[in-house]
C-alpha cells in the first residue's frame, strides 16, 4: 500500500480483534494501533489517583508499553475512563494522525470505524458471542497463572460490553458499511483469513 489506507477494526472485548489486528498489519505491511492501550493506560493512571482528563492530555507512547496494562482491574478502569467525553476528545487527534500515516495503518478499538475514522477505506467488525468471548479470555487469564473462574470473567466481560454500548459518547456499535466477521465457530485461522480477503476487497476497490 503506498498512499493511506486506514483499517477500522472494532468489536467487542476478546472476540479475536487484536490477534486479527496483528494479523492484517503484519500481512499488509501496516503499522497497527491497539487504541484500548491509550484507554487502558489512561484507566490505570486513574487507579493510582490522576484526574482521567489530565492523564489523557499528557498520555506518551512510551506509556503504552506495560504488560500491567493488560489486567483485568485496567480492563474495567480503561471502559470507565472511555466513557469520559474529555477523554476520548484528548485522544482523537493521535489517533486520527496514526491512521493516515503514509502506507496505510490498522487501528483497533470500538468507534474507529464509527467515529475516529469515518472515512477509513476498508471497515470490519469483528464480534463473538458473549459466552465464547469469556471463554477465551478465561483461558488466557489461566495461562497468566490468574486466579479466576469463568463465572467472573463472563460476568466483567458483560458488563463491560453493556458500558461500552450504552454510554453517550461514541458507543460500542458497527459502522453501516463494516464487514461482521462472528468468529464464535472460527479457528483463529480462518478467522484471519476472512479479514484479509474482506480488506483485500476493499484494496482493489480503491484502486479501482
Ligand atoms: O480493547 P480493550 O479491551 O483493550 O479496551 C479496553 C476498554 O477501552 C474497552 O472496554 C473500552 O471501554 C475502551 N475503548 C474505547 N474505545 C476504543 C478502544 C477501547 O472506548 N477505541
Amino acid at each position: 500500500m503506498t498512499g493511506p489506507f486506514t483499517i477500522a477494526i472494532d468489536g467487542p472485548a476478546a472476540a479475536g480483534k487484536g490477534t486479527i489486528s496483528k494479523a492484517v498489519a503484519a500481512h499488509f505491511g501496516v503499522g497497527h494501533l491497539d487504541t484500548g492501550l491509550l484507554y487502558r493506560a489512561v484507566g490505570a493512571q486513574m487507579l493510582t489517583g490522576a484526574p482521567p482528563e489530565e492523564a489523557a492530555r499528557r498520555l506518551v507512547i512510551s506509556d503504552l508499553d506495560d504488560a500491567a496494562l493488560r489486567g483485568a482491574e485496567v480492563a474495567q478502569a480503561a471502559s470507565r475512563v472511555a466513557a469520559i467525553p474529555q477523554v476520548r476528545a484528548a485522544l482523537l487527534d493521535f489517533q486520527r494522525a496514526f491512521a493516515r500515516r503514509a502506507g496505510g495503518a490498522v487501528l483497533d478499538g470500538r468507534d474507529i470505524g464509527t467515529v475516529i475514522c469515518p472515512q477509513a477505506e476498508a471497515k470490519l467488525f469483528i464480534t463473538a458471542r458473549p459466552e465464547v468471548r469469556a471463554q477465551r479470555r478465561f483461558a488466557e487469564l489461566r495461562e497468566r497463572g490468574a486466579q479466576t473462574d469463568f463465572q467472573s470473567v463472563l460476568d466483567d466481560v458483560k458488563a463491560r460490553d453493556h458500558r461500552d454500548m450504552t454510554r453517550a459518547d461514541a458507543p460500542l456499535t458497527a459502522a453501516p458499511d463494516a464487514i461482521v466477521i462472528d468468529t464464535s465457530d472460527l479457528t483463529i485461522e480462518a478467522a484471519i483469513a476472512a479479514a484479509i480477503d474482506a480488506v483485500d476487497a476493499k484494496r482493489k476497490e480503491a484502486s479501482g
